[in-house]
C-alpha cells in the first residue's frame, strides 16, 4: 500500500474484475477445495444455512423524494456527459428543484401538496424524456444508466390516465398482494376493472420485488420482517459446515434481492454446492427454507436430507380440533377418511397458489348429523367439509415431519442448527456484514464471499484439532480448561 506505484483505484479495479461473472464464487470455491484435501472440511457431511438482512449502502428515501433524487442523479450524469446539451435545456424551475441533493430540501408535508409537487416532478421529467427523444438529441445520452433508472422509475411511479393525464401512483395495498398471485385477476391492458375502480395494476406502484428504492443502487429493494426489521438492501445467505471434531467453515455464501424468501434461495444453494461435489448428506434449515416440495426435491435430485420445521396448519395452531394428518388418505380410491371414519368421494385436482392440491369435500348430508362438526376443518360455502391435500409424496412428507418435530430426538437433531446463528452474528457484528459497502448486487456478494473467506481463515487459526471445540474461546476460558487438564500448573 506504501508502494509509490500503488493507486487506490487499483483496489477498485480489482473489485470490478472480482464481480464479474462467478470469480468471486470460485475464490471461495479453491478454498473450501483446499480444506477438503487438507481433512478440514468432509464432503457430504452436515451443513446449516442462515440469512440475514443487509443494508444498502444509501439512503432511504419515500416516493417523493426518490423521484426528486432520480430526477438530479440523471441531471448530474447528464451534465457530466453533455454539458452544453444540458445547458440548452435547463431552466430556473429545474436549478432550484433539483440543484442539490433532495435530503436538503424542504419538502410540502400536507399529502395533497406532496401529490401535487410529485406531479410537478414527473412532468419535468416527461419534458427530459421528450428533450432525450428528439431527432437532435445525441443517442448516447439516451443509454446513460441514471437516464435508464429515470424510465424505469417514472413507469413504476407515474401512469397517464384516459385523458392523457399525468397521474402519481397510489402505494402498495394487500388486495393488489392477493390479485399478484392469479395473473388472470390482473387486467395486463391496464383496462378500468369492475365497480369504477381503477385497475390496481396501472393505479399502484409494483410490489418490492420490482420496485426501484433508490437512483443510486437500482437493484436494492425494500422489505420487512414482521415485528423486526425494515430494510433497504439485500438478503445474504451462509452455509457453513457443522460436523463434530472439525473447524465450521463457511462453504456458500449466496447474494439475493431483500424480498425474495428463503425458500427461494435453497435450489440454487444445493445445485451449487452438489455441482462442488459438496452437497450435504444432512443440511438443517430453520422453517423460512423448509416445505413438504423442498424436502422431497433436495432428496430425489440432490440425495440431501433437509431438516428443519414444517409449518404448521393456520388452523391447527389456532383452535383444538382435528388437523390434515387425522385424516386418512387412500391414495389408491383418491379417497379421504375422516377421524369419525366417514370417507369422502373421490378427490379432485385443483391449483392453490398455483401449486397442484387436492380438493376433498365431505358432503353436508354426512357432516350434518356429527358431534365432532366444531372440531373439524372448514365448511366451504355450505357444502361441506373441505380438506385440501397435497400430491401424494408430499402430503406424507409433509405429516411424517409434523409428527416428528413434536419428538425429543428430532429437537436434540435440529438443535444443531442453531450454530448458524452464531455465525450470522460473528459476520455481522465483528466483520460488518451487515452494511453494504458498495452498491450493486454483483460487488455486494463480492464483499459477502470475501467476509466468509475471512470468517474461514479466523476459524481455521483458532481450531484446536484435538478438542471438541470447533471455536475460540476468550483467554480467561483457555486459562481454566489448561488448567483443569493440566497443561498449565496453578502457581502459589
Ligand atoms: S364433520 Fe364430517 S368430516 Fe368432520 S369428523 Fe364429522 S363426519 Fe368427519
Amino acid at each position: 500500500m506504501d508502494d509509490p506505484g500503488f493507486d487506490f483505484s487499483v483496489l477498485s479495479e480489482f473489485r470490478d474484475r472480482m464481480a464479474e461473472g462467478d470469480r468471486a464464487d470460485r475464490l471461495l470455491a479453491v478454498m473450501v477445495e483446499r480444506l477438503v484435501e487438507a481433512g478440514l472440511v468432509k464432503r457430504h457431511g452436515r451443513q446449516r444455512t442462515d440469512s440475514t438482512h443487509i443494508l444498502a449502502a444509501v439512503r432511504r428515501l419515500d416516493r417523493i423524494e426518490l423521484v426528486g433524487e432520480t430526477r438530479r442523479a440523471a441531471l448530474e450524469e447528464l451534465t457530466v456527459t453533455d454539458e452544453e446539451w444540458v445547458a440548452a435545456r435547463i431552466t430556473d424551475e429545474w436549478a432550484r428543484r433539483y440543484g442539490r441533493p433532495v435530503r436538503y430540501d424542504r419538502l410540502p408535508k400536507e399529502t395533497k401538496e406532496r401529490e401535487r409537487y410529485a406531479l410537478t416532478v414527473g412532468e419535468d421529467g416527461m419534458r427530459l424524456f421528450h428533450a432525450l427523444l428528439a431527432p437532435d438529441a445525441p443517442a448516447r445520452l439516451r443509454r446513460l444508466p441514471k437516464v435508464e433508472v429515470l424510465r424505469q422509475v417514472w413507469i413504476q411511479q407515474y401512469w397517464y390516465d384516459e385523458t392523457g393525464g399525468l397521474r402519481w401512483r397510489g402505494p402498495k395495498q394487500t388486495r393488489d398482494r392477493l390479485s399478484r398471485r392469479s395473473t388472470d385477476r390482473r387486467s395486463a391492458s391496464g383496462a378500468t376493472a369492475g365497480r369504477g375502480s381503477p385497475d390496481p395494476a396501472s393505479a399502484t406502484v409494483p410490489w418490492s420485488p420490482v420496485e426501484i428504492v433508490s437512483p443510486h443502487d437500482p437493484q436494492a429493494r425494500f422489505s420487512h420482517k414482521p415485528g423486526k426489521a425494515e430494510w433497504v438492501g439485500y438478503k445474504d445467505h451462509q452455509t457453513e459446515t457443522c460436523d463434530e471434531g472439525l473447524p465450521n467453515v463457511i462453504v456458500h455464501v449466496a447474494t439475493t434481492p431483500a424480498p425474495e424468501q428463503d425458500i427461494d434461495a435453497l435450489e440454487p444453494i444445493h445445485a451449487d454446492l452438489a455441482a462442488r461435489d459438496l452437497a450435504p448428506a444432512e443440511h438443517l434449515v430453520d422453517g423460512g427454507y423448509t416445505t413438504p416440495a423442498a424436502i422431497h426435491r433436495a432428496r430425489t435430485e440432490y440425495g440431501i436430507d433437509l431438516v428443519g420445521p414444517v409449518r404448521v396448519g393456520p388452523v391447527s395452531r389456532s383452535r383444538p380440533g382435528f388437523n390434515k394428518e387425522d385424516f386418512h388418505p387412500n391414495w389408491a380410491e383418491k379417497t379421504l377418511t375422516c377421524p369419525n371414519g366417514a370417507t369422502s368421494p373421490p378427490w379432485k385436482p385443483t391449483l392453490a397458489d398455483g401449486q397442484p392440491r387436492l380438493s376433498v369435500l365431505f358432503p353436508r348430508a354426512v357432516c350434518r348429523p356429527c358431534e365432532d362438526r366444531l372440531k373439524c376443518t372448514g365448511n366451504v360455502d355450505g357444502k361441506g367439509r373441505h380438506v385440501l391435500l397435497l400430491p401424494q409424496p408430499l402430503q406424507e412428507i409433509q405429516n411424517r415431519v409434523r409428527k416428528e418435530q413434536q419428538t425429543r430426538p428430532w429437537h436434540d437433531r435440529y438443535a444443531l442448527r442453531a450454530g448458524c446463528e452464531a455465525t450470522v452474528s460473528e459476520t455481522v457484528h465483528a466483520h460488518g456484514l451487515r452494511h453494504c459497502r458498495y452498491r450493486g448486487i454483483a460487488k455486494t456478494h463480492v464483499q459477502h464471499v470475501l467476509t466468509a473467506a475471512g470468517t474461514n481463515i479466523i476459524r481455521l487459526h483458532q481450531h484446536q484439532p484435538d478438542s471438541d471445540r470447533t471455536r475460540d474461546t476468550t483467554r480467561f476460558t483457555r486459562l481454566c480448561r489448561n488448567l483443569s487438564d493440566g497443561t498449565r500448573t496453578r502457581t502459589t
